[in-house]
């Protein structure tokens, strides 16, 4: 039962620094959210979570009588079927989504040097989706231009695709170690 939250105790290395917070499971231990602690003590007190107080991972909270624990991984006692959540397909959550990698040449890029590049181009109707935007180095998209990449001659590396549900729970986590790391 617990093995895939194991895994997602690797992602908690990283909420470790962060002020409080706590990652929430769904039944099927899929993570659905980070939580604050305070709204990790009202699921624990209304018991809704299975909560494992053996493991070391915890928020310690000083009460005034008494010290509470609140252990940074939740588990739901039932399955919440999500929504289909839609994520922008923002500058940042396109770059996060292609690795900051750009798609024609390789190249690792970083907020100063990544640029968007509509694969289609937008004067040729190409919108700007998740299946048409792509991470670019400035030169490639210098290169491209008003073209189509069959047109430049140019290849993709990955095809652009809506990424899945939790790709928002790992882009968080990629913005918090590039800060921890800035
Ligand atoms: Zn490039």
């Amino acid at each position: 039962m617990l093995s895939m939250a194991m895994k997602y105790l690797e992602l908690s290395k990283y909420l470790k620094n962060m002020s409080k917070q706590v990652l929430l499971l769904n039944f099927d231990q899929s993570p659905i959210n980070i939580i604050t602690v305070k709204k990790a003590y009202k699921l624990i007190a209304k018991n809704k979570v299975y909560v494992d107080f053996d493991s070391e991972e915890f928020h310690e909270v000083k009460l005034v009588k008494e010290t509470i624990k609140i252990p940074k991984i939740l588990i739901l006692k039932y399955y919440i079927k999500l929504p289909q959540k839609k994520i922008a397909p923002s500058r940042k959550n396109i770059f996060h989504r292609d690795s900051y990698c750009c798609q024609y040449c390789g190249m690792d890029l970083c907020d100063r040097t990544a640029t968007v590049d509509h694969v289609i181009p937008r004067s040729k109707g190409g919108g700007s989706t998740w299946t048409n935007l792509t991470t670019s180095c400035k030169d490639c998209n210098l290169y491209k231009g008003n073209r189509t990449p069959k047109e430049a001659k140019m290849e993709l590396r990955n095809k652009p695709k809506e990424p899945k549900y939790g790709f928002f729970i790992e882009s968080m986590m990629i913005a918090f170690k590039r800060t921890k790391n800035a």
